[in-house]
């Protein structure tokens, strides 16, 4: 029995999510779900009627990401919508023990991960992998929708552009910070403008940019904006690369700690030098922290 636990551990943001839906894709990317449990009646939402009888006998077509949902669709017509909220996490078991370890795969060798008191629902696959969904906090969520409705859907109709899509650029960011009073921190974690993009982020972007978070999102000029969208697409990338930000817990299976954490230029460095000679300041901003360097960003 071989056990991969393919998740971050606290508050996953876009680049977790990524990380996620990328382990998934070898277990589930063709596989045909042939039973599903639920141990209960919904997590954060209670799960739609007819949930489970929905997913079994589907076969899976292809796993996708919006912002911090994962589609995984099926070949009924339907997707399987899925948010991890604050600790949710996939473990696979399969018999045939860990397969095709990859970047994004982390060996815990825990079997008893597959019945601990927070397995929430279990999708037994043709095969035999068990792939099995956890969430101490249950603040995630399970849908299953329509695919060809999903852009309808209420969690995400009135979502924003994709950081890493073709949609946000300089332009598209001048048109809606246009005329905005609202600081930048705020007006960056606004997910009807950018879907996905989450504080830290936020703060390393900002800190990258040397621009406040306090600066009205209305004044950035347009170079600035041009050098921010590079640097949104740069600490996303670099992330995802890193496997994540919040998977510090576990270790990558060459050995590292693969974490994107270490790197974090401001986020949780309160009091720490910056490179400019300045010290790190955490304020809060709409009940978030914002950390950043008040002496090189303005
Ligand atoms: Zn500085």
């Amino acid at each position: 029995m071989g056990a991969q636990i393919i998740t971050g551990l606290t508050m996953p943001e876009l680049p977790e999510v990524e990380t996620v839906k990328r382990g998934l894709e070898p277990v589930l990317r063709g596989a045909r779900i042939i039973r599903v449990e639920l141990r209960r009646e919904g997590l954060r939402f209670p799960f739609p009627k007819g949930f489970a009888q929905g997913l079994s006998g589907a076969r899976v077509t292809g796993l996708t990401r919006r912002a911090k949902y994962i589609f995984v669709g099926l070949d009924t017509g339907f997707s399987l919508l899925v948010h991890l909220g604050m600790t949710g996490r996939f473990t696979t078991l399969s018999k045939a023990g860990v397969q095709s370890l990859g970047e994004f795969y982390f060996e815990t060798g825990a079997t008893e991960a597959a019945d601990g008191p927070h397995d929430h629902v279990v999708l037994h696959l043709e095969d035999g992998t068990r792939l099995v969904y956890s969430d101490p906090r249950r603040f995630g969520m399970m849908d299953l929708v329509e695919t060809s409705g999903l852009d309808q859907h209420k969690l995400l109709r009135d979502l924003g552009v994709e950081p890493l899509g073709n949609g946000l650029s300089a332009g598209y960011l001048a048109a809606k910070f246009k005329g905005k009073a609202a600081p930048l921190k705020a007006a960056l974690l606004d997910q009807r403008i950018i879907a996905g993009l989450g504080n830290i982020y936020v703060c390393e972007v900002l800190y990258r940019a040397k621009l406040s978070p306090k600066r009205k999102a209305g004044s950035v000029k347009a170079d600035k904006l041009e050098e921010m969208v590079r640097h949104i697409r740069d600490i996303l990338n670099e992330a995802i690369l890193a496997g994540g930000s919040t998977l510090q817990d576990f270790q990558h299976t060459d050995g590292g700690q693969g974490s994107y954490q270490q790197r974090f230029a401001v986020y949780d460095r309160e009091g720490e030098a910056c490179a400019c000679g300045g010290t790190i300041k955490r304020i809060v901003q709409s009940g978030r922290s914002s950390f950043y360097c008040p002496k090189c960003q303005k």
